[in-house]
């Protein structure tokens, strides 16, 4: 047991006077008339004074006491947090990209362009959409430029229509990227096998209804396999087929949306393509949309002229600009590391590797864990608590419990549809070794819960803090640090 070695914060170890670093006393004279007028701030009071030991050691126990996907799985459902190759950090952090201001004139940045035109490129060929924006800086991002996209399109029918159509399995983020957009939403319910229940759809579709915003793979890791009859539903009534593709792995390389009715969606490359998830780094949401809607992707479009890559701002009927320059260069360029390093079967075996994982695990629980839908997994499966729950066992004890085995907790109580829901996405990455000690670690937990149930209730026992008191961390949450006096 390694509870009760509190790390301080840094303000607390900090002491007067103490330096990192020095620099050498200026030999030159002293030009204070260069930032004249700069509204300069002469001290950052209470700013931590620490010796370089003392930071060092500081910032790397607190790594320590943190879990990553460096360490081990990582499965948290409808996130993708996937080990991703270091030799894309290597590439993307070449000086030639990192270095690359970008406000530099287009001329002198041909390469880069040439980048995110063939990383569009090769996201058309792998969604089957017409044309790309690189620019969203995340998933919901990518939802809102999407939604926006859909509007400006009906709009210029002369209808922009009031509704938007979401099955209630989706993510939290489609409901509010939709009502951003200026929508009311209308839930969906799902079907006995958790798919979207066709009758129910066209018994919604109406003239009214600007789009239907669909994840395939659902949230529950069901395929919607009545995805052409749906959007065939949807087009008839002159809506849009907008599909979230966050979590791409499940389909890449097989199975194209862009084949299957979609007319708008977005990729989340933090997840799929190569850029570490969940870090609070950059992250990016490019929006794929057909043909008809090119005109209204966001400005600047890198156009080809002449042999050369332009920023294009003549598109008059473009949403405008949806962030600053080029969306995250250093994620679009892992992005691209990634896929021509793997080449078409590499990515066809993301898919692959994906769904195998997932069902291996769904198989192996099966008979421990309660599976609320049959239908088969994607890339992920959604267990639950019921049958622990006879033994007063929740997802929340569950979850708590595999942080003492080692492992990560799966996503919980989500979706919603699934009451105690365990989500959980293995990924691609993951080796026969490494799902085995986690199914190994599910099974045991489920055996406690019937034979010592207590031990499970009071879980985590190995880490430097056990339960947290999350209702008083939201209700009175300490975010300034206060000098004692
Ligand atoms: C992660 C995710 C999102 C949101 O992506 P962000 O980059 O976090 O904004 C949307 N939909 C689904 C299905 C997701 O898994």
């Amino acid at each position: 047991m390694i509870k009760e070695i509190r790390e301080p914060l840094v303000f607390e170890i900090s002491a007067a006077g103490k330096r990192a670093g020095e620099l050498p006393a200026l030999d030159v004279p002293v030009r204070k008339d260069l930032l004249a007028g700069v509204p300069l701030r002469r001290e950052i009071e209470d700013f931590p004074e620490v010796s370089e030991t003392e930071v060092t050691r500081h910032f790397t126990r607190l790594s320590q006491k943190n879990y990553c996907v460096d360490m081990g799985i990582y499965p948290l459902g409808s996130c993708t947090m996937k080990y991703n190759p270091k030799v894309n950090e290597r590439l993307s952090a070449h000086p030639a990209f990192a270095g690359s201001h970008p406000l530099l004139p287009e001329e002198l940045v041909q390469g880069n362009l040439e980048v995110l035109r063939t990383l569009e490129r090769f996201l058309r060929e792998i969604t089957g959409l017409d044309a790309f924006t690189l620019q969203p800086a995340a998933g919901a991002h990518g939802e809102l430029a999407g939604m926006m996209i859909i509007r400006a399109a009906l709009e210029a029918r002369g209808d922009a229509r009031k509704i938007v159509l979401i099955p209630d399995s989706a993510h939290g983020t489609n409901p509010s990227s939709a009502h951003i957009c200026g929508y009311a939403v209308k839930e969906i319910k799902s079907g006995e096998d958790g798919t979207i229940d066709v009758a129910a759809l066209e018994a919604a579709m109406t003239g009214e209804v600007a789009a239907l915003m669909v994840t395939n793979p659902n949230t529950l890791g069901v395929f919607e396999s009545d995805i052409g009859l749906i959007a065939g539903i949807v087009h008839a009534k002159g809506g849009f087929v907008y599909m979230d593709g966050a979590n791409m792995n499940a389909l890449t390389g097989v199975a194209r949306p862009g084949d299957m009715g979609v007319d708008v969606l977005h990729l989340n490359l933090h997840k799929t393509f190569s850029t570490p998830h969940g870090g609070g780094g950059p992250g990016s949401g490019p929006v794929g949309v057909k043909k008809e809607l090119e005109p209204y992707l966001p400005v600047p479009v890198i156009a080809e002229k002449g042999g050369r890559y332009v920023l294009d701002f003549d598109r008059p009927r473009s949403i405008g600009r949806v962030r600053a320059f080029f969306g995250n260069f250093s994620v679009l360029v892992r992005a691209l590391c990634y896929i021509m390093s793997l080449g078409p079967e590499g990515v066809r075996e993301i898919a692959e590797l994906a769904v195998l994982n997932a069902n291996y695990i769904r198989k192996s629980l099966e008979g421990d864990y309660h599976l609320k839908y049959a239908t088969p997994s994607m890339h992920e499966c959604v267990f639950s608590d019921k049958l622990q729950k006879e033994h007063g066992i929740t997802n929340l004890d569950i979850a708590k419990r595999l942080i003492d085995h080692g492992v990560h907790p799966p996503t919980m109580s989500f979706p919603l549809i699934v009451p105690g829901a365990l989500m959980i996405e293995p990924t691609e990455t993951e080796s026969r070794r490494d799902l085995d000690l986690f199914i190994g670690a599910m099974k045991a937990i489920a055996k406690e819960a019937k034979e010592n149930p207590d031990v499970l209730r009071a879980a985590p026992h190995v880490t430097y803090v056990g339960r947290l008191d999350e209702v008083g961390a939201a209700k009175n949450p300490v975010l300034r640090w206060e000098k004692k006096p």
